[in-house]
């Protein structure tokens, strides 16, 4: 019998897996994929590191975690500095001096500061409710037509007033001339993808492929002490209490015979017509100089049973019906959750691997005392 059995080879299983292994813990990782990584698979083609599941990023200001990963693989010096599409306009992003200049024409922090201020003096003293005001709060109407209201209605399936604020403040709003999209110590993409620093955290730790959970749970050569399970939790639970809202992405990936197709890794195209949201050029992420390249079309989709989903939608009516799942897993003595799925959380990779780590000194602790 294993001590866990861990449900999901993501970031969150690995970091798990690993620590408890390094507890002389007997784990088994498996996986309904044919592939660990979860959503940060990488893989090579044409010798380019291409994201399967979307472009993953890392960044953090948490030292701690930032060494922890770099126990595992090298990241390369990438700073990512996407442009946005509007229309015949292109833009910088996140919201810089750049953009402010290439918006309105103004040159110093100050005209920007006026043009900005002039455009939200009515909603000074509001307090945002939703992620329409408080985007045209934080940026004006201008920034928020041309550059947020197509994007985030196409990402999201629903009207920026229905969205809750908290997804545009993970967005900088800045008065320098800076296009680091975030505002982190840290940042990069593994060398040699993101696959090969889960392998790392893997190594000399037996995982299964093409296993699904549901099928195998109740077998012999399956059983384990305790489970962590990085799955869905309301489809843990067959969604008892109903279902909760993801978002899917459906991506369209093409080798292009040139060696450069549109000059950066990510392009936003933010205007409702177009239908995907992006288009990511795989080798910028790694300065790569191959003959040929790779591109990706990342379209927004609904989510519906059976779906892949990418993206829990936190919004109230789901977060308060995440946490009636969250009573039921917290009544549980043998299985935890965790994850983007399993805690239902918009979570960026840092963060993960921060939770999980958390999880790994909870459970041990309890272990513990349970010893004494
Ligand atoms: N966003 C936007 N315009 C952009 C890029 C982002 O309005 O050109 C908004 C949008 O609401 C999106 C959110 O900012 O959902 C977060 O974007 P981010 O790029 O952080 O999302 P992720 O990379 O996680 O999909």
């Amino acid at each position: 019998m294993y001590d866990y059995l861990i449900v999901g080879a993501g970031i969150f299983g690995a970091v798990f897996a690993r620590e408890m292994t390094d507890q002389g813990k007997r784990c088994l990782v498996i996986d309904k994929s044919s592939h660990i990584a979860g959503h940060i698979y990488t893989e090579a083609v044409e010798g380019i590191q291409v994201h399967v599941y979307g472009a993953h990023i890392f960044h953090t200001s948490d030292k701690e975690i930032w060494e922890y990963v770099n126990r595992f693989t090298t990241f390369n010096h990438f700073i990512n500095s996407p442009l946005a599409i509007y229309k015949d306009e292109l833009f910088n992003l996140p919201f810089n001096m750049n953009t402010f200049h290439q918006m309105w024409g103004c040159k110093t922090p100050k005209e920007a500061k006026e043009i900005i201020d002039k455009q939200t003096e009515q909603l000074k003293d509001t307090d945002p409710t939703n992620l329409e005001e408080q985007a045209i709060k934080l940026v004006g109407p201008d920034i928020y037509e041309k550059l947020i209201n197509g994007y985030t209605e196409k990402q999201w399936g629903r009207a920026c007033k229905d969205l809750p604020a908290f997804i545009i403040k993970r967005l900088p709003v800045r008065f320098i001339y800076d296009n680091n999209y975030f505002n982190d110590r840290y940042q990069g993409i593994p060398e040699n993808g993101y696959t090969s620093m889960i392998e790392h955290m893997l190594e000399g730790i037996e995982v299964r492929l093409n296993t699904d959970y549901y099928a195998v749970r109740d077998q012999e050569e399956f059983r384990a002490k305790k489970t962590l399970f990085t799955g869905m939790i309301d489809e843990y639970y067959n969604y008892c209490f109903g279902e909760l809202e993801y978002r899917s992405l459906r991506f369209d990936t093409k080798i292009i015979d040139e060696e450069n197709f549109q000059g950066n890794a990510v392009i936003n195209y933010t205007e409702r017509e177009i239908p995907y949201t992006r288009i990511i050029e795989h080798k910028h992420f790694a300065f790569g100089k191959q003959p040929k390249t790779v591109v990706t079309y990342e379209y927004p989709a609904t989510w519906k049973t059976g779906d892949e989903p990418y993206y829990p939608v936190n919004n109230e009516k789901n977060d308060a019906l995440y946490e009636r799942y969250k009573e039921l897993g917290e009544k549980e003595n043998n299985i935890i959750f965790g994850g983007r799925l399993g805690q239902y959380k918009y979570y960026d990779m840092d963060k993960v691997v921060r939770a999980a780590l958390h999880l790994v000194n909870e459970v041990s602790e309890k272990a513990n005392s349970a010893d004494i």
